[in-house]
């Protein structure tokens, strides 16, 4: 398949071209169908796959259909894991003016909290500091949240980032779209997978 062959609109095929994206990995090949078509996905896939682009690609092409801030989440489970999700959003969002912000441990939480307030349209976080903001940082919910997404769900578990993330559930729509990557599909994973996925379509590569 191609992108295009895939339904992916044109701001985003040409980001993709710019990109010297010119065919859809299988993990996006299979991803994008199912995801464009409103359902939840496990993906069970490396990194290397392209499984960042399986899932903002979609994120992107509904965030263009209907405008909106703080549209989506992402929880990874290390900074530079979030700093890429982000770049990769920036990239492939670059013709439909997508804005993000990234929240991590290790930097400034006045900062941060000033971002937030600008409200971004995507939000790539580790879970403990995205909790502290949702927490404390006045003005600033996820109660309008269309995605989330768990990045390497299996690492996200391993760094105990478990208790947190169900706090974070608490506080988001449950009327939404989940995507969960992972590169092994665990126990703890299954269980997250059920606490946070409905009906979800399952892909591995
Ligand atoms: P990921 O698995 O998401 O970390 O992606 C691995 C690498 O593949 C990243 O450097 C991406 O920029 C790149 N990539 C993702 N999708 C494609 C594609 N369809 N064609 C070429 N490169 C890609």
């Amino acid at each position: 398949p191609t992108f295009k062959s895939l339904g992916i609109i044109d701001p985003l095929l040409e980001a993709l071209e710019q990109m010297n994206y010119k065919k859809p990995t299988e993990i996006q090949a299979e991803v994008l169908p199912h995801a464009l078509e409103g359902r939840d996905i496990i993906g069970v896939a490396e990194t290397g796959s392209g499984k960042t682009a399986a899932f903002a690609l979609p994120i992107l092409q509904k965030l263009w259909e209907e405008p909106r801030s703080l549209f989506a989440c992402v929880l990874a489970p290390t900074r530079e894991l979030a700093y890429q999700i982000s770049q990769q959003f920036e990239s492939l969002g670059s013709a439909i003016g997508v804005r993000c912000v990234v929240i991590v441990g290790g930097t400034e939480k006045v900062a941060q909290a000033v971002a937030l307030a600008k409200k971004p349209h995507i939000v790539v976080a580790t879970p403990g500091r995205l909790n502290d903001h949702l927490e404390s940082t006045k003005g600033f919910s996820l109660r309008g949240l269309k995605y989330l997404v768990l990045d390497e769900a299996d690492r996200l578990l391993d760094m105990d980032f478990g208790p947190v993330i169900d706090k974070i559930l608490k506080v988001i729509p449950k009327e939404r779209n989940t995507f969960l990557f992972s590169a092994t599909m665990t126990t703890k994973v299954a269980k997250l997978q059920r606490a946070s996925l409905s009906n979800p379509v399952r892909v591995e590569v």
